[in-house]
């Protein structure tokens, strides 16, 4: 057994800077069993967001004859394609350098505990007084009769593809379903999604959905609600997903984006005294705790915010927390984004969570349509909503759909990060005509009574 001074499970998106950190200090084993650099890099936000720059680039030259700008978009999937593979291979060389370059030891296998403290791969065993488990989730594939004799695509695999499916059917209307499924339309599939909820994009608030569902049919994006599959075959080059009350598609390529699974059947945590929950999350208190002393987990595998930004936060966070600070899980605003067209940018609370929070909240929105840049480049779809606390006038959260939504949203993680009254957005001056010129005019609807 190699006794060493920390061991990070995963190089994911905060067990990585970590290990950087924590190898200043002493000697740091790092385990991975798959690429370095983890989802954000390898399967997720970097392929993802490479991809969706050639789709939407296509989508807005074929959109820009509203403008009466007449393009004939001819797409290169196999570049596209390349491309985004070459910029995870750059990422991902850098991540691996840096990890050499600040002394920290690569194991390169599946760790699992085999005892108090002690993690093992590949025949060794190690023992740290300091364990990180940041192991991340996987795509979860339902259970549907058929689908496993499949070669379905998830994730992992939607980035290995070299030529163009002419039909593409996508499983799940949440955002990696939607991001994908739009930007292979854009890329010139033929696209059908297949979602079993009343509306795309369910756990966000109905007119996000609706703006996205005007836009899916825009981009020819056939969309199936509230369809359940009942089975899946692949025979002759070409899938057939079957829905329950009979309905059939067929498409060369079949995506599932059916929601994460945590990366801990593997861990066999139990033999360390750590405590999953129900869905298989690894518990952990306040400062990421796991019910094992000296182990704590980090990321999305202890069920935080599942974003590349909350995991990297984390690792500041854990900083402070081993130097005795205060810091705690959730103690930011949360921001995200959804990188369909129209963007979604999301900000703290909505309206109807704060309500639930107890706060006494009110909301007020303007249409893209009343904000002047937006009309000029012919962007007028969606919409900017801002959520505030009566008591106090702070800012307490945003929805804002539309053009680059996913930047502009940033305004308001500043505001709420600082404190911000509604009235200190009111009092700004934005730089005419711009997209963030609309919020102080947004800040400015607060100036009235509050309907009854
Ligand atoms: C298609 C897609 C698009 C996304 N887009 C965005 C986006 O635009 N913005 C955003 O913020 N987030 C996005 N996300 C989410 C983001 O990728 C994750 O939230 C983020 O990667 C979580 O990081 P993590 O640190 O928890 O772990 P991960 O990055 O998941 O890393 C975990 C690592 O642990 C390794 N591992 C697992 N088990 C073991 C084991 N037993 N032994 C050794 N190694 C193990 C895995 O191989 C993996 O490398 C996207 C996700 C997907 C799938």
């Amino acid at each position: 057994m190699k006794k060493v001074d920390a061991i990070v499970i995963g190089s994911g998106q905060g067990g990585k800077p970590l290990a950087r950190e924590l190898a200043k200090r002493g000697h740091v084993v790092l385990f991975e069993r798959d690429e370095i650099g983890g989802s954000c890099i390898n399967y997720g936000c970097t392929p993802s967001k490479a991809f969706l720059a050639a789709a939407h680039n296509a989508g807005r030259a074929r959109s820009a004859k509203n403008l009466g700008v007449h393009a004939s978009v001819d797409v290169d999937f196999p570049f596209v394609m390349n491309r985004v593979r070459g910029i995870v291979k750059s990422f991902r060389e850098s991540s691996e350098k840096s990890l050499s370059d600040a002394g920290v030891e690569i194991v390169r296998g599946e760790a699992a505990f085999s005892g108090e403290r002690i993690v093992s791969a590949n025949g060794l065993d190690f023992t740290a007084p300091l364990i990180i488990i940041n192991t991340g989730t996987t795509a979860t594939i339902p259970e549907v009769d058929g689908i496993d004799q499949t070669p379905f695509l998830t994730n992992t695999t939607f980035f290995s593809q070299t030529s163009l499916p002419r039909r593409f059917i996508v499983l799940g209307g949440g955002y990696i379903g939607l991001e994908l499924g739009q930007g292979m339309a854009r890329v010139g599939s033929n696209v059908t999604i297949v979602h079993n909820g009343d509306r795309v994009l369910n756990n966000e608030e109905a007119d996000v959905s609706a703006a996205l569902d005007e836009s899916l049919k825009d981009d020819g994006v056939d969309v199936q609600l509230n369809a359940k599959v009942s089975r899946v075959s692949f025979a002759g080059g070409a899938f057939a997903v079957e829905l329950e009350g009979g309905k059939r598609f067929e498409a060369e390529a079949f995506l599932v984006a059916t929601g994460r699974t945590p990366n801990t059947a593997a861990l066999h945590a139990e033999n360390s005294g750590i405590e999953l929950d129900r869905r298989g999350y690894v518990k952990i208190d306040e400062q990421f705790r796991t019910t094992c002393e000296g182990v704590y987990a980090i990321g999305d595998v202890s069920g935080q915010p599942a974003f590349t930004h909350v995991s990297w936060e984390d690792y500041r966070r854990m900083v402070d927390i081993l130097a005795g600070g205060k810091r705690t899980r959730d103690d930011r605003v949360l921001g995200y984004a959804v990188y369909t067209e129209p963007q979604v940018g999301r900000a703290g609370l909505t309206y109807d969570q704060a309500i639930k929070k107890g706060i006494r909240a009110r909301k007020e929105q303007i249409p893209l349509s009343d904000v002047a840049r937006a009309v000029e480049w012919g962007q007028e779809r969606g919409f900017y909503r801002m959520v505030v606390d009566e008591d106090t006038d702070k800012i307490v959260g945003a929805t804002l759909v539309g053009y680059e939504a996913a930047e502009i949203v940033h305004v308001f993680i500043a505001h709420m990060q600082a404190g911000s009254t509604w009235k200190t957005l009111d009092d700004s001056v934005h730089i005419h005509p711009t997209y963030c010129e609309g919020l102080p005019s947004l800040a400015r609807e607060f100036e009235s009574t509050p309907p009854q």
